[in-house]
């Protein structure tokens, strides 16, 4: 692991973050937001880990905005992006209410306190699913659910989700904390606490290399490999590269089976979500939340 990355990516996505948090207003086009976080990560010399999340009320995660979306903020809003240093990730995540509502801030609180609770016991050793109790019983003395079949993960270079879960409840598993770099988020909601896949998201990653014939699906299958290698990226970002025919290319490459595309995840019950993010560095004997902390 190189700790050095580790942390410029954490200081860069902690500077973001406050950078974006008071610009965000209501009936800001979600595609301007995601816009000016991504360029900013870039201006102080980050990387994208992958595109910005930006999603509303009863969608949990993996909404970024299409190259021609018009959406405008509003409800529940969660903000989730990632900056990567040489391939070493800072994976943050922030919620904001936009209509003035009690439950909303109450959905907020109540994922941010259980992010900290979770923080606040992390270190080398600590059962995963210790995290998970921390997490779940402080969403429920709120009032509210947390989302059990979303969790966080650990991350390797280049690697965002590297295959162990942090989870959102008391799984029971027994695996402990290692040395590492792993990213907690829980999410809580006025719901049953379950998300299912909702529509195609436009966030894709490449999982098979292989041949493709199209020329175009070709050129656009040379810039991921270069430009994004295993971390995820959207069909926004062809578009900039390659114009509106970079979509074919895409199509194609989803078809042919080197692309994964992923669905946007939506609350079953069509429930409000809220969610809190921060990447922690767990070293011999000390804990380092990279995305606050420097
Ligand atoms: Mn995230
Ligand atoms: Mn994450």
């Amino acid at each position: 692991m190189n700790k050095e990355k580790i942390i410029k990516a954490g200081k860069t996505a902690k500077e973001v973050r406050e950078w974006i948090k008071p610009q965000i207003k209501k009936g800001i086009p979600l595609l301007e937001i995601a816009e000016k976080i991504e360029s900013k990560i870039i201006e102080l010399g980050g990387k994208l880990a992958f595109p910005t999340n930006l999603s509303i009320n009863e969608i949990a995660a993996h909404y970024t905005p299409s190259h021609d979306d018009e959406t405008l903020t509003y409800g529940l809003l969660k903000i989730d992006f990632g900056v990567h240093v040489d391939g070493w990730i800072a994976d943050i995540a922030f919620s904001i209410d936009l209509e003035n509502s009690e439950e909303n801030k109450k959905l907020i609180e109540a994922s941010e306190k259980a992010l900290e609770n979770a923080i606040k016991i992390s270190k080398k050793g600590t059962p995963l699913n210790e995290l998970g109790k921390t997490i779940q019983e402080t969403i429920e003395s709120c009032g509210f659910s947390p989302v059990i079949n979303l969790s966080g993960h650990s991350m390797e270079e280049y690697d965002l989700h590297s295959g162990i879960t942090v989870p959102n409840v008391d799984d029971d598993r027994g695996i402990k904390m290692e040395k590492g770099l792993y990213a907690i988020e829980p999410f809580a909601t006025s719901g049953s606490g379950k998300v299912h896949d909702g529509k195609p998201s436009g966030i894709y990653m490449l999982i098979n290399e292989k041949n493709v014939r199209s020329p175009i699906a070709r050129e656009v299958l040379k810039f991921i490999e270069e430009e994004y290698q295993t971390l995820p990226f959207c069909s926004r970002w062809i578009v900039k590269k390659f114009g509106t025919r970079g979509l074919f290319g895409l199509k194609q490459l989803e078809d042919n089976g080197n692309l994964h595309q992923f669905a946007q995840l939506v609350e079953s019950g069509k429930e409000k979500v809220s969610q809190a993010e921060h990447t922690i560095f767990v070293d011999e004997d000390k804990v380092i939340v990279t995305t606050r902390e420097n």
